[in-house]
């Protein structure tokens, strides 16, 4: 079974509401029994409850407040009952239940969760010493109230346990959500959304990502950058490495891996396929480069680039190092020859 994803908050909710209504149920008994001075109590307690309500829907920020007035409420409910009506009746067990308030701890204050429960062993020490075992020896009513509470308190218990289960669920849900995002930021560049130089290099240290398989490494840099940002400024330059970034995600399959492994400088590993596949691919980037233009407060922009691909078939030993050595020196080759080319080779060991 798939528990609801419910938040501490909501559960507080929850838990009061159902506080509440027991306290209207107490609310009628005490006035059906002629209890005068515990339906008073009652009427107070049933306002209390509306008013931390209010409390809780106005923010979650309340919670910690609505928690105290929830385990000073119990409590001192519980001792006037037991007080006024004596032992019998299940306000003593009213006061384990209580108890389970103290689980909520995360929401409450320490020091509060601490007085509680030595006020609750001192006023049961108390209660001990002070009442009479068989004061208010009333049949019908005495049994109704005992099996009420003794119902309330295992409900309340279940309720209770329940909710903190599927809470704390949802706690350690966000927490690997946030886990997640932060993993997220911590592996990409956040002009380009690619993979920075850093996880690049966790992903070319695994071994078995190209071992054995066909595989080919393409390092390309943008075409007179420089000029593009002299000449229409820096937010020109960010907005075309965006947009050559949005073409290498949709262009390279999600197989494949690119990072910005520089200011506008870029490494792919493409993996599966061999050297001429893997120019094919490549040169598809190219060309949609050559047709894409990047519009920037009114300017239109075309940058081109130039690739160097080097491809292996991951077999023997090879060293990646080499790999993009050799890739990034047949870039500035492509470079000399006057840009907006892929030049490709296969690996070569002594190189
Ligand atoms: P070539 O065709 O030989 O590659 O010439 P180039 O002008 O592209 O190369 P050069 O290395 O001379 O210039 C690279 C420029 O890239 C210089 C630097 O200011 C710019 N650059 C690096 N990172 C960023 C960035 O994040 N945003 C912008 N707008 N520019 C950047
Ligand atoms: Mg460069
Ligand atoms: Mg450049």
């Amino acid at each position: 079974m798939t528990m609801p994803k419910l938040s501490l908050y909501t559960s507080l909710k929850i838990i009061i509401f159902s506080v509440f209504i027991v306290h209207l149920f107490y609310l009628i008994i005490f006035f059906l029994f002629r209890q005068e001075i515990l339906a008073v109590a009652n009427i107070l307690s049933v306002s209390i409850y509306l008013f931390t309500l209010k409390l809780l829907f106005d923010s979650d920020e309340n919670s910690k407040i609505a928690m105290v007035i929830l385990q000073v409420e119990i409590l001192l409910h519980a001792s006037l009952c037991l007080y006024i009506l004596g032992w019998g009746y299940g306000f003593e067990i009213l006061f384990l239940t209580s108890m389970v308030s103290l689980f909520f701890i995360s929401i409450s204050f320490k020091f509060l969760n601490k007085a509680i429960s030595i006020l609750h062993i001192v006023l049961l020490i108390f209660f001990f010493f002070t009442l009479d075992t068989h004061s208010n020896n009333n049949g019908f009513y005495k049994e109704t109230l005992f099996v009420f509470n003794l119902t309330i308190s295992c409900i309340f218990t279940i309720i209770t346990s329940f909710l903190l289960e599927s809470s704390n669920l949802f706690i350690f849900l966000s927490i690997l959500e946030e886990k997640e995002m932060a993993k997220n930021i911590l592996n990409h560049d956040p002009l380009t959304g690619l993979l920075n130089r850093a996880s690049m290099q966790q992903i070319l240290n695994q071994k078995e990502l190209y071992k054995n398989k066909d595989f080919a490494i393409v390092m390309c840099d943008i075409d007179n950058f420089k000029k593009i940002n002299d000449t229409y400024g820096h937010g020109a330059g960010d907005a075309v490495l965006k947009s050559l970034s949005g073409i290498f995600k949709s262009t390279f399959r999600d197989e494949d891996r690119v990072a910005r492994f520089g200011g506008e400088e870029f490494l792919a590993v493409v993996t599966g396929i061999k050297k001429d596949a893997a120019v094919n691919v490549v040169e598809r980037v190219r060309e949609t480069l050559n047709k894409n233009i990047v519009e920037f407060e009114n300017i239109k922009i075309n940058a081109t680039m130039t690739f160097g691909v080097v491809a292996h078939d991951g077999t023997g030993e090879f060293s990646i190092e080499k790999m993009i050595k050799q890739a990034d020196e047949l870039l500035y080759a492509g470079k000399r020859n006057g840009k907006n080319i892929v030049m490709s080779a296969d690996y070569d060991p002594k190189g």
